[in-house]
């Protein structure tokens, strides 16, 4: 229950701050000089830290938007200015190309996979960045008028003026990164790339008002703190989550331990004779049993929240609650997991198992049985803090191992 209010305040914070810009944007009609001057920095200040964040995190994508946008922001603030000596530019040139260059960028940059900042993958992506910076200074030369009216021109035969400043080469763009994005998050669910469509949409209806600078600076830094939440919050999933299994990490079950109250039970568990598994039918094979017993564990009923504690052993904690009280839990649980057929995959050339043989190929379609064994403590006048009940529901997991396994014992 817990995971889905998370999940979901996942996908719809991106959305809540960009409509906080929005309200936010509406009050900045009766602010003072000096504090829309700040308004106007707060995207770089914004954008800055954000680097900082990603490139603390190793998060190349974000890094790179942030200097799309800071650059695309940029351009259109200060270049009109800053170019008039040698040729005179209006923003109103940059402005479709900012209109392309925002979703070109966004969309191209999801697609990458995270490789790194420093590395060559990362400089080369600076290179595309830098050159599309020297094709919008090319295209914006006097010469290049003929090209940058094509830009502009419509391709559908009806014109879209009236509704929108956006044209329609920037709309096919926009609409073609927000279909990637979309699949992307279909697909892989990170926070990552919901954070990227709430700013697509974002600099969308910015560039399609285009109504002034405010509002592009008040978007854009919200932008920038929507890139960075999805930085922090993948950060802190990832600290609390097992990679493998998806459950609540060691760490996440140190920080609930501290929390429980006067009555609990702390439950271990441990796959039965894993080793042979991994011995018989290979290292990979044994994650896919490790991912099938985790998900049966998570769904834990009477009131338990599974952890994975480490390797093939399992803790789950059962706040305010007694040994009768869980035990019947625990036995369906540990029943559900013996009657669950695990079926074997052929995957071509992986089939290798320990002693080297090619095995799981022959093997493929059969199904095994995985069992676990369970120990249980809870707390008492004999063990009064959580690491001594758990020691205990270890010792009784020793004892389920002894009874022959494929038992919960307490
Ligand atoms: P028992 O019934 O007494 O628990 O026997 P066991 O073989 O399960 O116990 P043992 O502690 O000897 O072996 C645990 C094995 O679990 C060893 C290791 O190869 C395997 N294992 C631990 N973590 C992982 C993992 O993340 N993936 C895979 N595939 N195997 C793992
Ligand atoms: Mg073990
Ligand atoms: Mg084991």
């Amino acid at each position: 229950m817990k995971t889905t209010v998370r999940n979901v305040l996942k996908l719809v914070l991106p959305f809540v701050l960009m409509a906080a810009a929005y309200y936010f944007y509406k009050e900045t009609s009766t602010m003072a000089e000096a504090q829309l001057e700040i308004i106007e920095l707060s995207p770089y200040v914004i954008f800055a830290v954000g680097a900082v964040i990603s490139w603390k995190f190793n998060r190349s994508r974000e890094l790179f938007i942030l200097i799309v946008l800071a650059l695309a922001l940029a351009s259109m603030e200060y270049v009109p200015g800053m170019m008039e000596l040698s040729f005179p530019i209006a923003a109103a040139d940059i402005y479709p190309l900012i209109c392309l260059m925002i979703p070109l960028n966004i969309g191209i940059f999801s697609l990458f996979k995270e490789r790194g900042i420093l590395s060559l993958w990362g400089v080369l992506r600076i290179g595309i960045i830098l050159s599309q910076a020297l094709i919008v200074i090319w295209l914006l030369r006097p010469e290049q008028r003929k090209l940058l009216h094509l830009v502009q021109k419509d391709a559908l035969p009806v014109s879209l003026a009236s509704w929108t400043a956006v044209t329609q080469a920037a709309i096919a763009f926009f609409l073609i990164a927000l279909i990637i994005l979309i699949i992307r998050q279909v697909k892989y669910k990170s926070s990552q790339d919901i954070s990227f469509i709430a700013v697509l949409c974002a600099l969308f209806y910015v560039v399609h008002d285009n109504r002034d600078l405010l509002l592009y600076s008040v978007f854009f830094a919200v932008s920038g703190i929507v890139l960075i939440t999805s930085i922090i919050q993948d950060s802190y999933s990832m600290a609390f989550t097992d990679e493998l299994t998806g459950l609540p990490s060691r760490r996440a079950l140190r920080q609930d331990m501290m929390k429980l109250g006067m009555n609990y039970v702390i439950a271990m568990l441990d796959i039965d004779h894993f080793k042979k598994f991994n011995d018989t039918y290979g290292h990979d094979t044994g994650d896919e049993a490790l991912k099938l017993v985790a998900s049966v564990i998570k769904d834990v009923t009477g009131g338990g929240r599974s952890y994975r504690y480490g390797g093939e052993e399992f803790t789950i904690l059962f706040p305010g609650k007694s040994l009768n009280d869980t035990l019947p839990h625990l036995e369906q649980l540990r029943e559900q997991i013996s009657n669950q057929p695990f079926t074997l995959r052929n995957r071509k050339g992986k089939g290798r198992s320990k002693s080297g043989h090619k095995r799981r190929s022959a093997r493929a379609g059969k199904q095994i049985y995985i069992t676990v064994s369970i120990g249980l403590a809870q707390k008492s006048e004999k063990h009064k803090k959580p690491d001594a009940v758990m020691k205990s529901a270890d010792t009784a997991l020793y004892r389920a191992k002894k009874k022959g396994r494929n038992c919960v014992s307490k």
